[in-house]
């Protein structure tokens, strides 16, 4: 298949762990190029972000990245990205102009609605098949964070629009079919296709990084409040108190390097906590860590903590498991369904440090159980979680969209068409 990729603001190429780069740019990034080892031709759009970026970076064999001019060509924050789809989407045509791709697949809302008006301006006979993942919706992001949601309001009305007007839907966990009927979009055009982990950047053996304490706790990501990292910090007095004194813990993520962090208002905020709380000399925030050294700093954590108030899906807790780290995770969204509890790590509440220190008390005081739990995290994200897999179901996602397009033509109606790969 011709597979065209729409990522408006999280390009395949970008470094993580800043405000908007994180699980997005690595799904696009390792999904695609799982696509183009399965023998497709896939490109990947993305907005033009720095004027020295080529147009076009052949990135192996059968997959490309193709920055699109749409807006000024800087940093802009994704929440302010919408009036550059029509000309995301006009570019998108332009590359289209010698031959239509099969489907073209739209990660996050807005890249949807490029993707939709491409589909219909590309002059083809029939609109190309239109595929979309959200990775994130606007209803429980409103739900969860109210008046400091600076998504554009028209959000509300636009993102149901473009889930009904898809012609398909790839949800990334359960708690997001969900999500998606209560937005009115129909069950039988909705499939499942969790996010996954490179099994080969983190596999279940290798070289830890050395630690300086006794006890390390890890968190990676994105420094956005939401992702709860002063849960984290907040349960260090409380761990210090059971008796888990001699413990770090490490924060990945944040915009630029270590040194550079007190550009970022989210790690100043974290630091003056850690001041406040007496923990400074507990906690090391190391910024933007490049995705090679990630493997080792996992390896290092006794557990890995993750704290959203939600999570659409959450690769972290992924990453961890592959490496065979357990994973203290708020029962919230893509993390039910990825850490089993008691298994492969412990569920906790959200919003709540003394539960997660509870969870990490008892991990740090039971090697055994940590060991086991690691084991069976490998296992679960080595049979489930593999690029290839999940290459595979959204490939049969978009066979069926095809093949129901196909029946359209053939004038047979769209009563049941997708019946077989329908949840
Ligand atoms: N990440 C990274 N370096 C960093 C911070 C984050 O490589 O400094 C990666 C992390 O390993 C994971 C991704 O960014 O692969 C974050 O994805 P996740 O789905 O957990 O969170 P999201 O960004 O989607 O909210």
């Amino acid at each position: 298949m011709k597979i065209s990729m729409v990522s408006e603001h999280a390009s395949p190429l970008a470094a993580l762990g800043g405000v908007d780069a994180g699980g997005q740019n690595v799904h696009v990034a390792a999904l695609s190029s799982s696509l183009a080892s399965r023998g497709h031709q896939v490109t990947v759009y993305t907005r033009r972000d720095d004027p020295d970026l080529p147009a076009k970076v052949q990135v192996a064999p059968g997959l490309s990245v193709v920055h699109v001019d749409a807006g000024p060509a800087r940093h802009i924050p994704k929440d302010e990205l919408l009036p550059f789809m029509g000309e995301l989407a006009d570019g998108i045509c332009r590359d289209w102009a010698d031959s239509v791709p099969d489907v073209v697949h739209a990660h996050f809302w807005m890249s949807g609605l490029a993707a939709i008006q491409a589909s219909r301006r590309a002059g083809a006979a029939e609109p190309v098949a239109v595929v979309q993942t959200f990775h994130a919706l606007g209803s429980v992001k409103r739900r969860h964070q109210g008046s400091a949601d600076t998504s554009p309001p028209a959000r509300a009305w636009l993102e149901p629009w473009v889930g009904r007007t898809a012609d398909w839907v790839i949800a990334t966990c359960p708690d997001e079919v969900f999500e998606l009927k209560a937005l009115g979009i129909g069950r039988s055009r909705i499939s499942i296709a969790p996010c996954g982990v490179d099994l080969n950047l983190f596999p279940g053996t290798g070289e830890p990084e050395s630690k300086a304490r006794t006890h390390r706790i890890l968190s990676v990501g994105r420094l956005v409040p939401r992702k709860g990292v002063d849960l984290v910090i907040q349960a260090l007095p409380i761990l210090a108190e059971a008796g888990f004194d001699d413990v770090e813990l490490l924060i990945v993520g944040g915009s630029g390097d270590a040194l550079n962090l007190e550009e970022d208002p989210e790690a100043q905020r974290l630091r003056a906590l850690t001041k406040e709380l007496g923990v400074e000399d507990k906690v090391t925030m190391r910024g933007q860590v490049p995705r090679d050294a990630m493997p080792g700093i996992f390896r290092s954590a006794d557990a890995v903590v993750c704290a959203p108030w939600y999570e659409p899906f959450g690769i972290v807790p992924l990453e961890a498991m592959a490496c065979g780290v357990p994973v203290v995770a708020a029962a919230v969204g893509g993390l039910r369904e990825t850490v089993v509890d008691q298994k492969t790590g412990l569920h906790v509440p959200p919003r709540d440090p003394e539960a997660i220190a509870d969870a990490v008390a008892r991990l740090l005081g039971d090697p055994a159980l940590r060991a086991e739990m690691g084991r069976a995290g490998n296992r679960r994200a080595r049979s489930r979680y593999s690029w290839d897999r999940i290459a595979a179901d959204t490939e049969k996602a978009y066979r069926s969209v095809l093949a129901a397009g196909l029946s359209r033509q053939a004038g047979e109606g769209l009563a049941e068409p997708l019946e077989g790969t329908a949840l």
